[in-house]
């Protein structure tokens, strides 16, 4: 563990570039580690910091999850499982599954992250959420000071989100996710119905598309509409899509015909927050040095020099002008620290 007055400096370690240290820090390579660390009072479990708005320093313990490895850990007559460590990049993981010959997460292709965080949000893109391939996963109670497992039912999976999220686990620095199994399907079908997919595929002029076609496809068009951190500080969608009553949706569309609406399993409807923001005038609008990206305006970014206060403040103004246009209230997707 390090631990210096000045702390460790967070800066590099969260994509939107904001400034920030911590009181001390542990890069957790092993998950035995967790079990002979001093990882007593307040914590935060880091993986890529690519969902993470830092607001300043943190008087605490930052557990950053570094944990490698990848393999096949079992094959029967229906499906391949396999294994990564929490550190595992995410993009990399896909595109290794995808080599290997093992398709089924080619469409979270390019989704920013770790292994080890995908499933708290329950990570999800063009029509397919990790739960879908989710075997089981290893997690560390801190509080316990014991490892637990959970399985597909017991993740309670639901859009963007999870077990470890309505428990607030992941809030409160509770567990620390070390491992995650997956379960791939031989049976293999495609999913390219969202309208950017398909269109991609139809432009490359593919008609049956194979998995690495799929997640070519999935690649291109996130290139095209999403900057790169390295180049325009970012933490990827910054709202969630909010899901609103039937009635809500109606009274909307009645108004605003152009409004993309959803219809979801329980009779709710999905919203496009892109969408709102980009109606609410914020596509491409910046705040100080703080904006919604040209591209795709549910993406929140960091011109250059901006701090934790200059985040909140430009995530209050386009909540303030979607819930003007359109009494629709907007919640941010990543974590406050
Ligand atoms: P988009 O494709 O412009 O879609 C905007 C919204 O419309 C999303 O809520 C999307 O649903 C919904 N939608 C579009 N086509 C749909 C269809 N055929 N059926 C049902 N719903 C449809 O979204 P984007 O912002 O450019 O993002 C691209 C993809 O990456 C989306 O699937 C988005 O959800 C995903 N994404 C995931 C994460 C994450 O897991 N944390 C972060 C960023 C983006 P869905 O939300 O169900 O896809």
């Amino acid at each position: 563990m390090s631990t210096c007055p000045a702390g460790v400096d967070l800066g590099p370690l969260n994509t939107l570039a904001l400034p920030g240290h911590a009181a001390r820090y542990l890069r957790v390579t092993a998950a035995g580690q967790l079990a002979a660390a001093d990882t007593g009072g307040r914590r935060f479990v880091l993986g890529s910091g690519s969902n993470l708005v830092l607001t300043g320093d943190f008087d605490g313990l930052v557990v950053h999850m570094a944990i490698p490895g990848r393999r096949l850990l079992h094959e029967d007559a229906d499906a391949w499982y396999v294994g990564a460590g929490a550190g595992e990049n995410w993009h990399d993981f896909v595109q290794w599954t995808l080599a290997q010959g093992w398709p089924g997460l080619e469409n979270l292709s390019l989704i920013p992250g770790t292994v080890g965080a995908a499933p708290v949000q329950n990570i999800g893109a063009y029509g397919v959420e990790l739960a879908e391939h989710f075997h089981s996963l290893t997690a560390w109670d801190f509080e316990k000071q014991a490892f637990f497992t959970v399985d597909r039912d017991s993740g309670r999976f639901a859009y963007r989100d999870s077990l470890f999220k309505q428990e607030g686990w992941h809030r409160d620095g509770r567990v620390a996710i070390t491992a995650v199994v997956f379960r791939l399907p031989k049976a293999w079908r495609p999913v390219c119905g969202y309208a950017d997919v398909a269109a991609e595929l139809v432009a490359q002029g593919i008609a049956s598309p194979a998995p690495r076609a799929i997640a070519d496809a999935v690649i291109a068009v996130r290139r095209r509409k999403l900057p790169d951190p390295a180049a325009i500080p970012n933490a990827g969608s910054f709202f969630h899509n909010p899901v609103v009553e039937r009635d809500v949706a109606e009274a909307l569309k009645a108004s605003h015909p152009g409004l993309p609406c959803y219809p979801q399993a329980d009779g709710r409807v999905k919203l496009a927050a892109g969408w709102l923001i980009e109606q609410a005038g914020w596509k491409g609008k910046d705040l100080g040095p703080v904006g919604m990206y040209e591209r795709q305006a549910l993406v929140l970014v960091n011109r250059g020099g901006a701090s934790g206060a200059d985040v909140q403040r430009t995530m209050a103004a386009v909540q303030a002008a979607v819930r003007e246009k359109f009494a629709v209230d907007l919640t941010p997707e990543p974590v406050f620290l």
